[in-house]
């Protein structure tokens, strides 16, 4: 039986997840790296330590074919990490129906998904970390967000209940809360979903607002700093439910 600690984590092909994924790497850790599309080349591991797979959160087959891969090949997944997804800047009364039921497909069912599928694995083998990445716009909404805030709160309500209904079984359930970074996921990514997304009258008050968060350089977060907070959630023993990470976006509320 393998004895080093396995994390197992989704959406590890860039930002958050990839830093993550190296930072568990670096820490002695095997890692399963799931992601849309697998690249080992992103990682530098030893020997053995790394497996990286196939995995889209809208799709059950990926999910359980890795799950069950990742515990063939490492014997059991000490932390499950629900690290992808996706980001949207926008005026609420411009966001099409298809835009909002993508953003919950990947955010918030997506990780209901993998967290169903990874539970069994988890109480068969007595416990481990489930942990879902969030969003401090959850608690802190700011303008612009309010589907992708509404689905991070979504997880974060369903996370607590976990927490109780799976603590049982020694299934530590939480949730790392990161504050922004400029990743793709609201870099490049995000600006780019954000073209058609704030219509007069929301442009102007949008330009102003972006250009108010760059005057807030300590509201970042970096990706070690999220890095770290997934690392202090997959090893802490006890009983607390809620990381956040870096930066506190209250201030720009
Ligand atoms: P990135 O865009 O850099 O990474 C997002 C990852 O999610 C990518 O690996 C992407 O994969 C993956 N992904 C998207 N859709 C799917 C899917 N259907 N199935 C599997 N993987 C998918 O963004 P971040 O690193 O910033 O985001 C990581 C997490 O952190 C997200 O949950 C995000 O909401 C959250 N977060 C980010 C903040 C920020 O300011 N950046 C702030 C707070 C929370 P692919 O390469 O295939 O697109």
């Amino acid at each position: 039986m393998n004895k080093t600690r396995t994390l197992f984590i989704t959406g590890a092909s860039s930002g958050y997840g990839k830093a993550t994924a190296q930072y568990f790497l670096d820490h002695g850790w095997n890692v399963v790296a799931t992601m849309r599309k697998p690249d080992a080349g992103l990682f530098t591991a030893t020997e053995g330590q790394l497996q990286v797979l196939p995995l889209d959160v809208t799709n059950a087959d990926s999910i359980n074919s890795a799950l069950s891969q990742a515990t063939a090949t490492f014997g059991r997944l000490d932390a499950v990490v629900n690290n992808a997804g996706i980001g949207l800047l926008g005026a609420f009364e411009a966001t099409s129906d298809a835009l909002l039921r993508e953003i919950f497909e990947t955010n918030t069912f997506g990780v209901m998904s993998v967290c169903r599928a990874a539970i069994p694995h988890l109480r068969e083998q007595g416990g481990g970390a489930l942990i879902n990445v969030t969003s401090s716009t959850a608690i802190a909404p700011m303008p612009l967000v309010a589907v992708y805030a509404a689905s991070k709160w979504a997880v974060e309500g369903f996370t607590e209940s976990l927490s109780h209904e799976l603590a049982p079984f020694g299934i530590r359930t939480r949730i790392v809360e990161p504050g922004y970074a400029p990743t793709t996921n609201l870099g490049a990514n995000g600006a780019h979903r954000m073209q058609g997304l704030t219509p007069p009258p929301y442009d102007a008050f949008a330009q102003a607002y972006f250009a108010k968060l760059q005057n807030y350089p300590t509201a970042y977060a970096t990706e070690q700093d999220i890095a770290e907070a997934v690392f202090r959630a997959a090893t802490d023993e006890g009983d607390q439910v809620r990381y956040p990470a870096g930066s506190d976006t209250r201030m720009l509320a």
